[in-house]
């Protein structure tokens, strides 16, 4: 099979979602096919849609939502989201797939595709994303008697809110806390999260800024932990915590600056859990940071 002259390079085709350099190997052309294709493929009435604070990401997301509708599927326009809140969205408000425009951890010339079905099941190459890929390389989508709708929801309240029902903010003594938000999704949703929190938090890089003038959006370098340690320290802070672009990693440091677990946000592991304690649908964390951090002050 010779992909020479495709439009969707299929290198770009990872296990778990797209991802690829803007401009070179990750077009809007390349995005326009790939949310064709998803629309074709998944065959459901409507899809969430996400996007980053990268560069490409307004680009790029537009570029999705016209092929998601081309192929008369509709479109709810999320905006600027966390991957975390893509998986609460489509679980808390039942729709039958998601997709978010991000390169996660990626540096500032990356972006990519996550996707995922209905209560936030991922969709791997495994699962789906290797037909995505073969419908996009083959460009040959039926015409359809109309084109999907758009409509917008912000759920970034609904998260927050949701979120702060894992834990008991009334048990939580008034912490110091450092965030580092990378300059990416974690700065929208921390301030709003601590609003509701009897902490103090120390803000740091929590601009939205895609060219991520401070340091990388990859926690898991030590050197892009080094800020934040050194906060940690100077305001002698309970904790700290940093975040990778899409805010679904985080790396924390206790009060003397030393790496603890780092916690990754998993649909999975959310669904279950959620199962397990009869909350129903799947979402995941936005305030993990106290779930997390603060299970010795709870008591
Ligand atoms: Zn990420």
């Amino acid at each position: 099979m010779t992909t020479r002259d495709s439009t969707v390079n299929p290198d770009i085709f990872k296990a778990y979602d797209v991802r690829g350099v803007y401009g070179k190997d990750l077009t809007e052309e390349a995005v326009y096919r790939i949310g064709r294709a998803a629309a074709l493929y998944l065959n459901v009435p409507e899809i969430a849609v996400c996007r980053d604070m990268r560069v490409s990401s307004p680009q790029l997301v537009a570029a999705a939502i016209k092929g998601i509708t081309d192929q008369g599927v509709n479109v709810i326009d999320c905006g600027l989201t966390t991957t975390d809140e893509l998986y609460f969205i489509v679980g808390y408000f039942n729709y039958q797939a998601g997709i978010m425009i991000t390169a996660s951890h990626n540096p500032k010339q990356y972006n990519g595709i996550k996707f995922c079905r209905a209560q936030a099941y991922p969709i791997s190459l495994d699962t789906g994303l290797a037909d995505i890929r073969d419908l996009a390389i083959q460009g040959n989508f039926p015409e359809t008697a109309h084109k999907g709708s758009v409509t917008h929801r912000d759920a970034t309240d609904d998260y927050i809110k949701h979120a702060l029902t894992y834990i008991d903010v009334s048990k939580i003594r008034p912490l110091k806390v450092v965030v580092d938000a990378s300059n990416g999704m974690a700065g929208m949703v921390m301030p709003r999260v601590f609003e509701h929190l009897p902490a103090h938090l120390y803000p740091l890089y929590f601009e939205l800024d895609g060219t991520f003038p401070n340091h990388s959006p990859s926690p898991i370098e030590p050197e892009n932990l080094v800020a934040l340690q050194q906060k940690v320290l100077e305001v002698g802070a309970d904790f700290g915590a940093a975040f990778d672009g899409d805010a679904d990693r985080m790396f924390p440091v206790d009060e003397k600056a030393r790496l603890d677990d780092p916690v990754q946000s998993d649909p999975l592991q959310e669904r279950t859990r959620a199962d397990r304690e009869g909350r129903g649908q799947s979402h995941s964390h936005a305030c993990r940071a106290f779930l997390y951090q603060s299970r010795d002050a709870q008591g």
